[in-house]
């Protein structure tokens, strides 16, 4: 069982090595399939060894081998974070990990839409602190994902999921204070995202979800403007990083069934129970 996640987690490290590639590309002109990797100050093109997801941070310490200036600590971080998440939702979804080879298509159609959600938000969540904008490749994949999502909920289910009206409802409140916010407190991308999003979290889970965003948001620019003594709320900042984290925490919470999950269709149609 440990071996198996073990497994999992050293092929996040690569994944989330990958996603870093990714970023990095998505920033310069170059395509991700052109050319080796290379240090960003002095394009020394960087060795299998230099390459290797974390151990290779912490041997350099940080430092390109070549001209010495120092790594981006989100190299490390990113190839973490994918590992972790990989490895925790693996654990929490499969119920005993030994069943791990003798899966449904469904629970295997599940786990990869949800690796691949979690790939997905890490880029969105980098970008958009770096460059206060939501990529649209990202926005639609994240969408299409959350349709795939839903129509598995209700494949299982055969009752059509009421995150329907989650995603509905996100979207349009939060096109409603786009527009009078006149698009400076909330972009197109944020709008956009809840759309994708909210197919995944029940509608009794809606609310938390959806002021959880603004909360950290709140709590996000509060710290920042402390941080920078900065007392102008004109300051851009991204709030796509806030929606992510809501959601990655009712998401986690309603996964690990640490709450409860109830189609609240269910008790429309069946209400003695
Ligand atoms: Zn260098």
């Amino acid at each position: 069982m440990l071996y198996v996640l073990i497994i999992i987690f050293i092929l996040g490290l690569g994944i989330g090595s990958f996603l870093n590639v990714v970023l990095f590309r998505m920033t310069t002109e170059k395509k991700f399939w052109d050319g080796r990797s290379e240090c960003m100050s002095c394009q020394h093109k960087l060795a299998w060894y230099e390459l290797i997801p974390v151990v290779s941070y912490l041997i350099q310490r940080g430092r390109c081998l070549n001209c010495q200036k120092s790594l981006s600590i989100q190299y490390p971080l990113v190839e973490l974070i994918t590992a972790t998440l990989f490895t925790a939702y693996i654990y929490f979804i499969i119920p005993d990990i030994m069943s791990i080879y003798n899966l449904t298509w469904l629970q295997i159609l599940e786990i990869i839409i949800i690796l691949t959600l979690i790939t997905q938000l890490i880029i969105v969540f980098v970008y958009d602190f770096q460059y206060q904008l939501i990529p649209t490749i990202q926005l639609r994949t994240i969408q299409i994902l959350g349709l795939i999502y839903f129509g598995i909920e209700y494949y299982s289910t055969r009752i059509i999921p009421d995150s329907l009206i989650t995603a509905l409802a996100c979207t349009f409140v939060t096109w409603f204070l786009y527009f009078i916010t006149k698009k400076q407190g909330i972009g197109w991308g944020d709008v956009e995202l809840f759309l994708g999003l909210g197919l995944f979290i029940p509608l009794m889970w809606a609310i938390p979800f959806f002021f959880g965003s603004f909360i950290i948001g709140t709590i996000w620019g509060v710290s920042l403007m402390i941080i920078n003594h900065n007392s102008s709320l004109k300051q851009k900042i991204a709030f796509g990083p806030s929606i992510i984290l809501s959601f990655l925490i009712i998401f986690t919470l309603i996964t690990i069934k640490l709450v409860p999950n109830v189609n609240i269709w269910y008790y429309l149609i069946i209400p003695n129970i």
